[in-house]
């Protein structure tokens, strides 16, 4: 999180950035390996890697209920998903494993962190909720409220349930059986932070506080808090005809 990454022909102004220091190839550089990458990884493995995690996002699209009930939903508020343009697979810092880039509004997959489908499926309902939010309300995310709220309902809708500790490759918040709410609000926290380097942990603690009830109350565009191992997920899709989804 610090500037020694960032590249002196793309100087980011840190009134826009949204953590692209964790997302280096966000800075406006040709999608294909990086020099630092190849000499760290080797050009064949980023490459290799970049298209296993293309082809499973393919398979969470074909065949996650979630992520397809995040795509009908998307689709039926008026923003329909195009692989190609919406979701890319990149290279990320090792502290994040997926994001939300709202100048482009596309789904970062960090393919050298999400190596399985779980793992991916997960990132994507996580970020389709960010877009959802963004295509429903025209989220503000360099607002600090605003940014709380979605990761609230990201937490809430995903990760604090069945996606669990696999889910986002951070186990230590899952470790201890917290409740559901608190686990959301550590959740929400630690991604404001991680999105935020500027707001200091108080600050965000106080932010997610202020705006918990009403985005933690809020469970569309899933209808239900996915519980995990159980049907949940399944009947969520099912029940999509609810909100008007198709
Ligand atoms: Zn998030």
């Amino acid at each position: 999180m610090t500037d020694q990454n960032a590249s002196p022909a793309a100087p980011i102004d840190k009134e826009d950035k949204w953590g692209y220091d964790l997302y280096p190839e966000r800075k406006g550089e040709a999608p294909k390996a990086k020099w630092w990458q190849i000499a760290f990884f080797g050009e064949g493995q980023v490459n290799k890697d970049r298209f296993k995690c293309e082809r499973n996002v393919y398979y969470c699209f074909q065949n996650s209920p979630l992520v397809k009930l995040m795509y009908s939903a998307l689709k039926s508020s008026g923003c329909d998903i195009d692989l190609r343009r919406h979701i890319a697979c990149e290279v990320c810092d090792i502290k994040v494993s997926g994001g939300y880039d709202p100048e482009l509004n596309q789904i970062v997959v960090c393919q050298n962190v999400a190596r399985s489908e779980g793992m991916i499926q997960g990132i994507l309902t996580h970020e389709m909720i960010h877009m959802f939010d963004n295509c429903r309300h025209q989220l503000d995310f360099k607002n600090a409220y605003h940014l709380a709220c979605t990761e609230i309902r990201a937490a809430n809708l995903t990760h604090c349930s069945f996606l669990s500790a696999v889910g986002q490759g951070d186990a230590s918040f899952i470790r201890i059986k917290q409740q559901h709410a608190e686990c959301v609000k550590t959740k929400a926290i630690a991604s404001v932070l991680a999105v935020r380097p500027d707001v200091g942990k108080e600050e965000a603690k106080r932010i997610v506080d202020q705006v918990f009830d009403r985005c933690y109350a809020d469970l569309e565009p899933i209808g239900r808090r996915i519980r995990r191992n159980s049907a949940d997920m399944i009947r969520a899709f099912n029940e999509r005809g609810n909100y008007g989804y198709d």
